[in-house]
């Protein structure tokens, strides 16, 4: 039975997926994200504690939420991960819980997290190149990262996806390795076009590497690739299996074919704002609401305004296009 309580917004999207962004903080520096030195970080009494993250998703879940994501900053950095995907899973109604993680601490968490009910596993990796990955990331940390994709497969993530940001003149020579370890391993590689999101404010357009050249790149390294049904229509990748039928990617192709239009998602960060997109230019206080012992109908009042107010798109390729104050570390991913 359809729920006529659906966050719905004024174009007919229906919001059914949450992201919760735990932390701030994170153990790496990926340039496109964070500032290399120097970062300001919450006050940790600025974050909002287990018990409100669960009030809210359980307001939220009779609306139609029914998909939630843990993302950050590193989600894992924050202390004890997987007692909060228990007691998501436990909520009634919360069917699919997934994590968006860098993988550096999967080796300790990877078996919890999947005992506490967690089966969705994105791991960011951007280069199979250890010297690359430092570059990107401003640490030295790919062999965690390594160790911690083996653990998620170990502990019975599968698939286990990988989410690769493609940038010009840096990760060209990084396709074709990842393209073959879909092929070896059955982990799915997810290609993120690179998006104005970075603290330093370095986004360019000719820095993009986008979804069509990195297909081209796949296709003369290693053969073509065709087209799998789009089983959820809201998937914000398009995917492709090789021709032989082994190895999967996807392409995240926010800047070249952007998916506004099919978007269910939005997003809490970890100091309690409430945002209708990753680009949003507004947020609704949600933690300053919780603070002032506001009813349950008052939050459920601002989710409903926040979803309504949101734009068709983010005008990355328009001229009127402002880029958000706050960075993907700062927003959660
Ligand atoms: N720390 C975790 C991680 O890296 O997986 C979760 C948070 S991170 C902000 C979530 C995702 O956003 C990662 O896959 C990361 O690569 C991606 N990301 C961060 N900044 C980006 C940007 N400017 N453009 C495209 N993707 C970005
Ligand atoms: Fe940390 Fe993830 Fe941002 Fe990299 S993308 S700096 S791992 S939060």
């Amino acid at each position: 039975m359809e729920n006529q309580n659906q966050l719905i917004d004024s174009f007919g999207r229906v919001h059914n997926n949450l992201r919760i962004s735990v932390t701030d903080r994170c153990n790496i520096r990926c340039f496109y994200c964070m500032p290399a030195e120097n970062v300001q970080f919450l006050n940790r009494s600025k974050i909002l504690s287990f018990e409100e993250i669960i009030r809210f998703v359980r307001l939220v879940v009779p609306l139609g939420v029914n998909k939630i994501r843990l993302t950050g900053g590193e989600p894992l950095v924050r202390k004890e991960i997987p007692e909060l995907v228990k007691m998501l899973a436990e909520i009634p109604g919360i069917d699919d819980i997934g994590i968006t993680t860098n993988g550096i601490l999967l080796p300790q968490y990877a078996q919890q997290l999947y005992d506490a009910g967690l089966r969705r596993i994105n791991i960011s990796l951007d280069a199979l190149n250890a010297k690359k990955f430092e570059e990107i990331t401003r640490r030295d940390e790919y062999d965690k990262v390594i160790e911690g994709i083996q653990s998620a497969h170990a502990a019975g993530f599968e698939p286990v996806k990988i989410n690769a940001v493609s940038i010009r003149n840096m990760t060209e020579e990084e396709i074709v390795p990842f393209g073959r370890l879909a092929r070896e391993t059955g982990a799915e590689i997810r290609f993120i076009e690179f998006m104005p999101l970075d603290a330093d404010n370095q986004w360019e357009r000719e820095k993009v590497l986008f979804a069509h050249e990195i297909q081209e790149i796949l296709t003369q390294g290693i053969m073509p690739l065709v087209p799998e049904k789009q089983s959820d229509k809201s998937a914000p990748a398009s995917n492709f299996v090789f021709e032989d039928g082994v190895g999967r990617v996807g392409f995240i192709a926010s800047i070249s074919n952007p998916f506004c239009m099919s978007c269910n998602r939005f997003r809490l960060t970890a100091d309690g704002k409430l945002r209708n997109c990753l680009f949003s230019l507004e947020e609704t206080d949600v933690r300053a609401l919780f603070q002032s012992n506001a009813p349950d109908e008052q939050i459920i009042e601002a989710v409903r305004n926040s979803i309504a107010a949101k734009k068709e798109g983010h005008e990355i390729n328009t001229a009127r296009f402002i880029q958000p104050d706050r960075p993907m570390y700062s927003i959660g991913g």
